[in-house]
């Protein structure tokens, strides 16, 4: 038990020391009510003990996360293993982005834990290629869970310069530092994952109007964010200004992923291998030409991505290039059933909360590939689809007797059958 006293309220105390004043921050005991007292005169207010624990607490965090973020790194196979749980395909990214992330992370280590020995190893940001919708942002983003450490989203068009209406390249830094709950320690390792990175390159055809502003500046800003550089991150977010306090964080080991559709780069690819080139627009869906993309997409190099319009620089920040392939119908109606949390999990359990149970019929599930196939937007447009086929009965199910099983047929997913319980659509 501390021997302090409770200053304000205690007789004792009351009688000689009136004028007691707070030793961390010399308010009176009037201003901030009571006192606890020490040895020697020495008395803490209520406020300060409060700040205190706030520091101690987050002192804890910072040290707590620190052990667990470097006491192992998995293995590359163990990484991937992760991953398939929530990934379906990319085998050929999830093992690159498994290399190069356990070579970042020992890296770390290696700096913590050994004397320098004068061999520095290079981080590695990596460059993901491939279509919209067939895992980038995932494959980050479940790595990230599966190490521990913080991660963030950023999208490269909303960067601009200072004094345009838009974000500072500081902003994605600020969304790590929100991930890791304001531990710094934690967000200088953590992984940042920048969106559309191919709509920034200055001789890009995707340039659009809108991003003018988007020129020189932010690039620069990016290429030394990649690189390593003490940012000032303004806390409050938004634009920075003068008066503002920052917080400085050391971007060196922040692993950057950064991910883009590049549209037409297949072309360019092509085109250096001498092929003819297929019309790819015209005949999104058809497996062959997606072999076919998929194909170019894995030989993609360094020069073609170049000749797409990202500047060198860029590029060569961005050391480690992979290619994901367009997700198949085949794919994407495992995508529906097989990932921890697959949507027809997420449906199964809302059904189990009303007591009900449901199934989908192979049927089902691959006319909801089908046309998510065809709308070409990767396994983004699963859901809506999904949602437009349980809509009605989502809007009845609590009202079902307890205990009824409902099976999604082929026909229910086309609309051309409206979907009740088993037992009534076996009499249907
Ligand atoms: P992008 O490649 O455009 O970054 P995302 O990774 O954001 O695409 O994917 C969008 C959503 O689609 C994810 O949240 C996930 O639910 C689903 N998804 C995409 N690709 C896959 C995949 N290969 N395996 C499982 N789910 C996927």
């Amino acid at each position: 038990m501390p021997s302090g006293k409770d200053f304000g309220s205690g007789k004792k105390n009351a009688q000689g020391k009136r004028n007691a004043n707070c030793s961390f921050c010399r308010k009176n005991y009037r201003e901030v009510g009571p006192l606890v007292e020490g040895p020697d005169d020495v008395y803490i207010c209520g406020e300060c003990i409060d700040l205190c624990t706030s520091i101690l607490d987050q002192e804890k965090r910072r040290r707590g996360s620190h052990k667990q973020l470097f006491s192992r790194v998995p293995s590359p196979r163990e990484l991937v293993q992760e991953l398939d749980e929530f990934v379906i395909g990319q085998d050929r990214a999830k093992k690159l982005l498994s290399v190069a992330v356990h070579s970042h992370y020992k890296r770390l280590m290696h700096l913590q834990e050994t004397e320098d020995d004068g061999i520095e190893i290079e981080k590695s940001n990596i460059l993901l290629i491939g279509p919209t919708g067939c895992g980038k942002t995932l494959l980050a983003k479940t790595l990230a869970r599966v190490l521990q450490v913080p991660f963030a989203i950023g999208d490269a068009t909303t960067l601009t310069e200072a004094g345009y209406v838009g974000e500072d390249v500081e902003n994605l830094l600020l969304k790590l530092l929100h991930a890791a709950d304001f531990d710094i320690e934690a967000a200088q390792r953590g992984i940042v994952f920048i969106d559309e990175i191919d709509k920034i390159g200055k001789t890009s055809q995707n340039v659009s109007i809108t991003r003018d502003v988007s020129g020189e500046g932010v690039q620069q800003a990016l290429l030394k964010m990649l690189e390593g550089t003490v940012a000032n991150v303004p806390p409050q977010g938004g634009r920075k200004h003068p008066e503002q306090q920052y917080i400085q964080l050391d971007t060196t080991n922040i692993l950057f992923v950064c991910g883009g559709t590049f549209v037409g780069l297949e072309d360019i690819i092509a085109q250096r291998l001498g092929r003819k080139v297929i019309g790819f627009g015209n005949a999104a869906g058809s497996a062959e030409n997606d072999q076919e993309r998929e194909n170019l997409l894995a030989q993609a190099t360094v020069d073609d991505v170049m000749e797409f319009g990202l500047i060198p620089e860029l590029l060569g920040r961005l050391p480690v290039l992979g290619s994901l392939a367009p997700l198949s119908e085949e794919a994407l109606a495992r995508i529906l059933t097989e990932p921890r949390n697959a949507l027809v999990r997420q449906y199964q359990k809302l059904f189990e909360m009303e007591e009900c149970s449901l199934e989908f019929a192979d049927g089902a599930i691959h006319e909801i590939a089908r046309v998510a196939r065809e709308r070409d937007t990767g396994a983004r447009g699963l859901r809506s689809i999904v949602e437009h086929v349980m809509f009605d009965i989502m809007f009845e199910l609590p009202e079902f007797e307890r205990g009824s099983s409902f099976v999604i047929t082929e026909e229910m997913a086309k609309g051309t059958q409206k979907l009740l319980p088993e037992d009534d659509s076996a009499a249907a």
